[in-house]
């Protein structure tokens, strides 16, 4: 057994004892570090009045306005205002601090400035991956690096990983957290992993060559890649005796995907495979697993580390933080994180099933969870069908249908302007590749039946291509992220065309 941190000081908590823990935290981390040091919230908690050493509770805390994405970028210019959100010591005041002064009686004054240099000193940059928005940039110190190392093994941890498993970590090479996560998880857990690149680097061939010659234990990477890869890897006729564990970021997994991938594993000669979604995101530098789901089939949360985040879900029109167990908004506050730092930070994730702080029923660990699905806010958008003007379609849930069916392998949903018109009403277009031998005419009944249960609408057309093409259209293995609901109204239009007005799915 690998001694973990975690369990021993925090996952056997009660809620109130981790709560009270996390705030104790809260108010060191604001008053020692991001106040003093972060220029955007050194200035924010003066205009809010707010004093972070006054604060005795979250409701406290929750008087400090919310930051996002707009919040990182310049309002006239809409580049990145990286510098102001890194924590930016100030040597005068770490000069004055006990801990500097006996840092130095210990290490010397040479050691105590390697060691501030390695908590301070950004060394690596992760960037976010929107299409359209201006990437901005993620700054990691050493310190960063080292609490990457420790989420990444909490995730073999709590994926009930061994250290003697082989693990390919299929990721494409880019300066984004899922590569880096995956990367610091084997390092954190001491354990062989090879990192493919995905297929980006040696394409779908090199990645099948590598998965029957080293015969891994565990994959971790892109439902979408993975997916694809263990497909081919049937084509193929391939065995993959070993297979035990299929860890999954980058994109929502939902039951129709996990059991898709299950399916192929039985072909490929494994035993029975657990498949785990984890959840992360740039601005948090950190991620989230599922621990296997042994009690039932049910997905058992994103088991948090509360010790290193502190998660508040709120209404997404209101902004009121809600209960337990309650459908909203992630938010997200970092407790340990030094180079870049976001507060109160929007994700603009949907959580259906909220937070919960009962301990966990399959594993056991008292650590917050984040259950159910997760979903885009943006996901929601405003369309116009026929006559009707404005109607918002939920196409989180569509998502959802279509994953769901197991006659349909991958599939794209297109909106455009009828006849590239924008003054036309707006058109859904569904891309399917099939899989299994439904022919097309039950396919096309299947998936209109299943939008207008859902959505009350009708898809316009619904095209079939070879998965190949398909693929080709996702930008699977290209992208960093593959596209599965592709907007071409603005390209049509004047003005952009999207309406992005938030609403709950719950
Ligand atoms: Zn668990």
């Amino acid at each position: 057994m690998n001694t973990n941190r975690l369990s021993s000081s925090w996952s056997r908590l009660a809620p109130d004892e981790l709560r009270a823990r996390q705030l104790r935290r809260l108010r060191d981390y604001l008053t020692q570090q991001v106040v003093p040091f972060s220029a955007h919230y050194r200035e924010l908690f003066a205009q809010s009045g707010l004093d972070p050493a006054s604060i005795r509770s979250f409701e406290d805390f929750a008087k400090l306005p919310f930051s996002s994405k707009r919040s990182l970028l310049d309002p006239e210019e809409g580049t990145p205002r990286t510098r102001d959100f890194v924590l930016v010591p100030d040597e005068a005041t770490l000069a004055r601090r006990p801990s500097t002064i006996l840092g130095a009686l210990r290490y010397g004054r040479s050691g105590m400035k390697d060691r501030l240099a390695r908590e301070y000193r950004p060394i690596l940059l992760t960037s976010t991956t929107g299409r359209s928005a201006e990437p901005v940039p993620f700054l990691y110190t050493q310190h960063d690096l080292d609490l990457l190392a420790v989420t990444g093994r909490r995730m073999m941890e709590i994926c009930d990983s061994r250290a003697d498993f082989r693990h390919f970590n299929l990721f494409p090479f880019a300066p984004h957290l899922a590569f880096w996560q995956a990367h610091y998880a084997g390092l954190g857990f001491n354990t062989f992993t090879l990192s493919t690149g995905g297929g980006k680097t040696m394409g779908t061939e090199g990645n099948v060559r590598l998965l029957g010659k080293l015969k891994p234990d565990a994959l971790i990477g892109m439902p979408t890649f993975v997916y694809h890869l263990l497909s081919v890897a049937v084509e193929q006729g391939l065995d993959i005796p070993n297979l035990r564990r299929i860890v999954l970021g980058g994109e929502k997994v939902p039951d129709g995907m996990r059991r898709k991938l299950r399916a192929l594993c039985s072909e490929l000669g494994s035993g029975r495979v657990e498949v785990m979604a984890t959840y992360g995101f740039t601005e948090a530098k950190m991620a989230w697993p599922e621990c296997p789901a042994r009690v039932s089939d049910e997905p058992t949360g994103y088991h948090l580390s509360p010790d290193l985040a502190f998660i508040e879900i709120i209404d997404p029109d209101t902004g009121v933080v809600l209960g337990d167990g309650k459908p909203g908004e992630i938010v997200f506050t970092p407790l340990d994180s030094r180079g870049s730092v976001v507060l109160r930070y929007r994700t603009g994730d949907l959580i259906s099933g909220g937070l919960v702080h009962e301990a966990c029923p399959a594993c056991g660990r008292s650590v917050p969870r984040l259950l159910g699905n997760i979903s885009r806010v943006s996901n929601v958008r405003r369309m116009q069908i026929g006559k009707i003007k404005g109607t918002l379609v939920n196409f989180n849930d569509l998502e959802h249908i279509l994953d769901d069916l197991d006659a349909v392998a991958t599939w794209q949903i297109e909106l455009s302007k009828r006849n590239h018109d924008p003054l036309e009403s707006d058109e859904i277009i569904v891309h399917v590749a099939r899989s299994g031998r439904s022919s097309r005419e039950e396919v096309t009944r299947l998936i209109e039946k299943r939008f207008l249960e859902a959505t009350e609408i009708r898809p316009n057309r619904i095209e079939f291509h070879e998965a190949e093409t398909l693929r080709e259209m996702q930008g699977v293995g290209r992208l960093l992220k593959e596209e599965k609901i592709v907007d071409r109204r603005e390209l049509a239009s004047t003005s952009d065309g999207e309406s992005l007005t938030p609403v709950p799915t719950s």
